[in-house]
């Protein structure tokens, strides 16, 4: 079987992180079977689109390095893949299920509806559509019609019996057809509603298998309906696990906040997470892991190794927690992963959003030293702050006291010349120097005392770059005028 399916948001505002792990499953579905991924913008609901949606939804899917290959933006053998540029395909359909009495026109005004549902209310029946114009004659109907009365065109849906269908993640689901209501397939201003367009793009597009969000579910029974009143074969079906708040509390929500236990914010746009510094390698591992046990106990896996053991049976129905603190660890292995080089560019743009005038070289020489100590991209802000940023040293003299180094100043000044001469200006001959100097003036004998309190000179910093990493990426010039500095304050 050729293997087609589809990530198919509305475009109602970023790519959440919910969504995301939809893309991913589908996509490695896709690329497991060496089929097709395509994306399908699913914008019928005029007012929830939000402009620019599309373009964050695809920034999102590319910074994930999640590819499609039919969309949009690049088109293929079954576009437009934006459901407003196929309105006329939804209305041929809509009217085939007029003609062939799986659909008829509904009438109501919102203002009858409402009394309708004022009505259900008060005398506790259930709530729903109650069918009124399901059983108008066709002089009725032509009689709005010839009054120019809007309609909407609704599902004709079986009154009895009950929906049976297989989703390949939960198994056999029944629903009574009692539950479902005679929905709404094309509005009133011509436009179909989710079902129809869904129903009919996969159709069209040929889509395979749908993954998506357990949210679904109840539109299931309809659409089988739908399906077989036009008499298509339907796609395999499989709802995905409920992702839960860290908490273990509720649905991670698309529109409330949630919190970690900790009281910070849990980030939900795919967004948030590439500005808190994280790679996409691990965002991906960490999504995968949501739902979808990998049939190996390693945590940590390449999106290729997860490829090649994605099956859909695998797939975990029961509802699961996003680990994020399983993330900064992944992310942290992930980054010791990287060649320097490739970190100190991707370390770049969150050193500039700081506001640090970074110099690539001296970036590119800390970044070695600096690389175990990062759990997201952003933990270089405050380590590399004495490097880029203009900020004066603030420190005060009883900072720089260590009680196994009397004479801190002697030793500073002793240090001040040694950086001032030393050649050539390296990592190992500037340790070899300073390691001395600290022998010497350490009452134990040994270089630890100062080398710390020259660590915290260099770079008034608690936490930093060890010294003489810290010391290399400053250069020779700064890190001079740096120890005047610091002597200035000692001898004041
Ligand atoms: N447009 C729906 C959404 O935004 C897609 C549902 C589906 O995949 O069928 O979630």
């Amino acid at each position: 079987m050729t293997v087609r399916v589809r990530f198919s948001p509305s475009p109602t505002g970023y790519l959440h992180i919910g969504g995301a792990r939809t893309a991913l499953f589908n996509w490695m579905f896709a690329r497991k079977h060496a089929g097709t991924f395509i994306l399908r913008i699913e914008d019928t609901d005029q007012k929830r689109t939000v402009p620019g949606a599309v373009e964050a939804i695809m920034d999102g899917l590319r910074w994930l390095g999640l590819d499609w290959d039919e969309g949009p933006d690049i088109g293929g053998a079954y576009g437009p893949y934006i459901q407003t540029q196929r309105a006329a395909l939804y209305q041929q359909w809509a009217n085939w299920l007029l003609e062939h009495d799986h659909a008829y026109k509904c009438f109501c005004t919102e203002k009858e509806l409402d009394t309708m549902r004022q009505y259900q209310k008060e005398n506790k029946l259930p709530i729903g559509y109650d069918r009124r114009c399901r059983t108008l004659t066709p002089e009725q109907v032509a009689a709005k019609e010839a009054a120019a009365i809007p309609y909407v065109i609704r599902f004709k849906m079986k009154l009895e019996g009950e929906t049976s269908f297989h989703d390949a993640i939960r198994g056999q689901i029944r629903f009574p057809n009692q539950q479902v209501q005679d929905n709404i397939l094309l509005k009133s201003d011509g436009l179909p509603t989710y079902h129809l367009a869904n129903v009919v793009d996969d159709h069209f597009m040929q889509i395979s298998h749908i993954m998506r969000a357990d949210e679904w579910i109840s539109t299931a029974p309809l659409h089988v309906n739908l399906y077989a009143a036009f008499g298509w074969a339907m796609p395999l079906l499989g709802h995905l696990p409920v992702i839960l708040n860290p908490s273990g509390k509720g649905k991670l929500s698309k529109r409330t906040q949630a919190f970690n236990d900790d009281g910070s914010q849990v980030l939900v746009k795919v967004q948030e997470f590439q500005e808190a510094g994280y790679l996409p390698q691990a965002v991906n591992n960490f999504l995968a892991n949501v739902g979808w046990q990998s049939g190996s106990d390693e945590e940590k896996f390449t999106l290729a190794s997860a490829v090649a053991r994605f099956r859909l049976e695998d797939v975990n129905p029961a509802p699961s927690r996003l680990p994020y603190s399983k993330l900064d660890w992944l992310n942290g292995l992930y980054i010791q992963e990287m060649e320097p080089l490739d970190l100190a560019k991707a370390l770049k743009p969150f050193l500039d959003g700081a506001g640090y005038e970074v110099n690539s070289e001296a970036l590119l020489a800390v970044t070695p030293a600096l690389r175990p100590r990062l759990k997201r991209l952003s933990d270089a802000i405050p380590f590399l702050q004495f490097l880029f940023a203009e900020q004066p040293l603030s420190l005060t003299p009883d900072q720089l006291v260590h009680k196994q180094l009397p004479e801190g100043a002697a030793a500073f000044r002793e240090a001040l010349t040694f950086i001032e001469t030393v050649e050539p200006y390296t990592v190992d001959r500037l340790a070899e120097g300073l390691r001395q100097i600290g022998e010497k003036h350490s009452s134990n004998g040994k270089a630890g005392p100062f080398l710390g309190v020259m660590r915290l000179a260099v770079t008034g910093q608690e936490v930093s770059p060890p010294l003489f990493e810290s010391l290399y990426a400053l250069g020779r010039g700064r890190a001079v005028t740096r120890l005047q500095q610091i002597i200035d304050l000692l001898t004041a």
